[in-house]
């Protein structure tokens, strides 16, 4: 990517409009454009960070032998009405519009429903199972509030995957793998080590959920965290009578503000019931069929990241996520520097290493400041005075001290094999 070819701007002031720091840094950085408060477009930056979390979820999504698929963000009343969730007094999120001919629709907010009643058409006997299907689906939700920028949305996208299975210990299986997949998600774009698998509230079937829970000041969550056993449990649901059915111990925890990252959940055979999925078992009994539902927000994900991963210079990517691996600042125009920067440009564009080419005719601070905002992990420069030594200054996002290197050392240094 040229950045003289890129539309979109860095600003030198954060909104006035936002406190939310992920926003004011993502907005000043020019990753996403707000159309209203909660509403948020992603801009070509923006997106490829996007991508590149939706590209984690989803190896590890299909790792679990799950199918991905897109429903529709129109949905049908009648089918809510069946599991008494189209009521606003039941779900206050609802955004409901109608047809030209009166016909009420509803604009999804979550899928259970609308996947659930379509996989009658393909589910009948016990060799039709397990089936586990996920999706990105931009959800609509009417949030009384959205002041957390892109972590509370009116529009965001969700990866939601549900599962079809034909026992209580075949579906707690496939519960137990997708809490591993989660945890290496997490861990894969950084976050790891600040991700707790925490008891929530429950549903009809389970007494607790679990959620997946990132420390951060701006996340709306609090939660008391044991950090050296690794568990937490949501401040909703904290209490004697919970820590001693959970098995917790009062000792060790620690009382922190958590973003709700993720959340998975057990249906038991409710929601098949009501929606009349029965599968014929291999005794010729017909059954109805378990049902596991399991969020991550995406969009909230990635403003997690940037709310962890900034300093007062702007944002700093971790490498897997990173709308681009090196930023090529290319110094003045002069013949010899233009050539050797559009040459490692070219390399590096043969070899798969995405970069962010600054061509742009602007002055050195502006490229530096610019490089520093958009958090790109390496920054390699090249001027008049590298050119002239033959050399290539490197530096990374995180470290105030650039190296000079020659070109095998820093295709060496960035993990590129000749
Ligand atoms: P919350 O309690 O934060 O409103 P929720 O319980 O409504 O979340 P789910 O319906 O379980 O969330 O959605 C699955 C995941 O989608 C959540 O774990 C969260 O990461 C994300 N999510 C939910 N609501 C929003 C939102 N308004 N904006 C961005 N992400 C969201
Ligand atoms: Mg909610």
């Amino acid at each position: 990517m040229r950045y003289s070819e890129l539309f979109t701007k860095t600003s030198k002031t954060s909104p006035a409009d936002e406190t939310a720091r992920n926003a004011q840094l993502l907005i000043q950085a020019g990753f996403i454009h707000k159309e209203m408060a909660g509403v948020y477009a992603y801009l070509p930056l923006g997106m490829r960070v996007l991508e590149n979390i939706k590209q984690i979820v989803r190896e590890e999504m299909n790792a679990l032998g799950s199918h991905e698929l897109i429903m529709t963000s129109l949905q049908r009343k009648e089918l809510w009405e069946t599991t008494n969730r189209w009521d606003d007094e039941v779900v206050d999120v609802w955004f409901k519009t109608e047809l030209k001919n009166g016909t009420p629709v509803g604009l999804a907010w979550s899928h259970e429903e609308q996947i659930t009643n379509m996989m009658k058409n393909y589910i009948s006997s016990y060799r039709d199972l397990p089936a586990n299907v996920y999706q990105f689906q931009t959800k609509l939700r009417n949030e009384l509030r959205s002041k957390s920028g892109i972590m509370r949305g009116r529009e965001f996208v969700m990866k939601d995957l549900y599962s079809y299975s034909r026992s209580d210990a075949e579906h707690q299986a496939f519960y137990d793998a997708v809490t591993a997949a989660y945890l290496r998600v997490f861990d894969r774009v950084g976050l790891g080590d600040i991700t707790y698998v925490t008891s929530a509230t429950g549903g009809a079937f389970t007494k607790y959920s679990h959620e997946f829970q990132t420390i951060s000041d701006a996340g709306e969550d609090t939660i008391y965290v044991n950090k050296d056993k690794k568990i937490a449990i949501n401040e909703e649901v904290y209490n004697d009578e919970a820590l001693a059915e959970l098995g917790i111990e009062k000792t060790g925890l620690e009382k922190v503000k958590a973003a709700e990252v993720g959340n998975i959940f057990s249906f038991g055979t409710e929601k098949c019931e009501q929606l009349g999925l029965y599968f014929t078992d291999d005794d010729g009994v017909d059954k109805p069929v378990v049902l596991g539902s399991y969020g991550i927000g995406i969009t909230r994900l990635m403003g997690v990241i940037a709310e962890h991963f900034s300093d007062d210079k702007g944002l700093v990517w971790p490498e897997a996520v990173a709308p681009a691996k090196v930023y090529l600042a290319r110094l003045g125009d002069n013949e010899a520097v233009v050539s050797q920067a559009d040459e490692l440009y070219e390399l590096f564009n043969n070899r798969g290493v995405s970069v962010l080419y600054d061509d742009r005719d602007v002055r050195p601070g502006q490229k530096f400041a610019d490089a520093d905002l958009m958090g790109i992990p390496y920054r390699v420069v090249i001027s008049d005075k590298t050119v002239a030594a033959n050399i290539y200054e490197f530096k990374a996002r995180q470290s105030d001290q650039a190296s000079q290197l020659n070109l095998d050392d820093l295709l060496k240094t960035l993990d590129i094999t000749t």
